[in-house]
């Protein structure tokens, strides 16, 4: 059985008595942030020169600063830039302003686990990693709930990084559901593989392929796209009260031969081969490599695939409907339809 954390095994102090950088200010930046702020921890953000999110964290009345500058005045800092920008921030801002004993905060094992990243040996390295994307981090929190978190030590430079990484795994409100001890392998290996071969990769591609089935064989796109995805989400939200069980007791018996029978038959075993080809090609470094090399050449590949899949007939079928459907509320003011950025 994992070893887990819960607010009680925690000291909230420890983090609160540590000056605190948050570099980047996007999806986890602003959630770390905002909810470290709300636990009584002395934060700043930093950021880059002209950055556009520097209006959003000044009227949320953080301090915003240069990236250098926050990471001159704290003792802990927290990398939240996107992954593919990580080294080259670490290298020319972080790096050359750290502190002696600084501890370095990931949320996600990228860097380290790919070698992109090599912290001086007399640093904490740590890993504090919601399992839920960054607006649900604050908005659970807020609501007085939590994501659940990954927690790593990757260099114990102190002896005492573990009290740290349970303190601000407190702060931002993961240990209320619970925290996970992982290590950054673990955590950037398996976190990978999940959103890669089932949560988005391979859940959009279900989802696009039943839907271009049915209006393929000629049935209308909007009851294609309530049967393909809008009920998606009743469904995994019975899968995650009561697991795959309690979504098999709720629906009909002839929905529930039909997923045994044919469930088999979409997801055949060559799919668990090509997930195992996933994985492989996560473990070695070949997916992080194929990234990093196509997000420094400008990323063409990664622009080419978003602009197709915004393309995809299923979502101009859904942006009308959701109109139709009011209690679907949009609460993420900076989030542009049609843009996956
Ligand atoms: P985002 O893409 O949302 O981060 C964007 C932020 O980074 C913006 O504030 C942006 O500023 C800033 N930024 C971009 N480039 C630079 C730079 N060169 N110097 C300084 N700031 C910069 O990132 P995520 O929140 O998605 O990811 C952050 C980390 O969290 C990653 O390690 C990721 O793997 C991990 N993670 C993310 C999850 C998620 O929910 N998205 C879930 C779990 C982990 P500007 O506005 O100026 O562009
Ligand atoms: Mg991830
Ligand atoms: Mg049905």
């Amino acid at each position: 059985m994992a070893e887990m954390f819960y607010d009680d095994d925690a000291d909230l102090s420890v983090i609160q008595g540590r000056k605190v950088a948050v570099i980047g200010y996007g999806s986890q930046g602003h959630a770390h942030a905002l909810n470290l702020r709300d636990s009584g921890v002395d934060v700043r953000v930093g950021l880059a020169e002209g950055s556009a999110s520097r209006a959003k964290a000044e009227a949320e009345g953080l301090r915003v600063l240069s990236v250098a500058d926050a990471v001159k005045e704290a003792d802990v800092v927290v990398i939240l830039t996107p992954d593919q920008v990580q080294r080259t921030v670490y290298a020319e801002q972080i790096k050359p302003n750290l502190k002696d004993g600084t501890t370095l905060v990931f949320g996600h094992g990228f860097n380290i686990r790919f070698d992109y990243i090599t912290p001086e040996s007399g640093s904490d390295v740590i890993m504090v990693a919601p399992k839920g994307p960054g607006h649900i981090v604050r908005r659970e929190f807020v609501d007085g709930r939590g994501v659940p978190v990954l927690l790593a030590v990757e260099q114990d430079a102190s002896g005492s990084a573990w009290d740290l990484v349970k303190s601000y795994g407190k702060a931002i409100g993961g240990l209320r559901a619970g925290g996970i001890k992982t290590t950054f392998p673990e955590e950037t290996e398996t976190d990978l593989f999940g959103e890669q071969a089932v949560l988005c990769g391979g859940m959009s591609q279900l989802v696009m392929y039943g839907f271009e089935t049915l209006i393929e064989a000629g049935y209308q796109p909007e009851v294609a796209y309530f049967e393909c995805l809008h009920e998606l989400k009743l469904i995994v939200d019975l899968m995650i009260e009561g697991g795959i069980a309690k979504q098999r007791w709720s629906i009909s018996d002839t929905a529930e031969y039909g997923d045994y029978v044919s469930g088999p038959r979409v997801i055949s075993p060559e799919v668990k081969e090509n997930m195992q080809q996933v994985l492989s090609d996560i473990r070695d470094g070949s997916f992080a490599q194929r990234f990093i090399d196509d997000q420094d050449a400008g990323a063409p590949e990664f622009k080419a695939l978003r602009e197709k899949g915004a393309k995809h007939p299923i979502e101009a079928t859904g942006k009308e409907l959701r109109k139709l459907m009011a209690w679907i509320k949009d609460t993420d003011s900076d989030y542009v339809e049609g843009s996956a950025a």
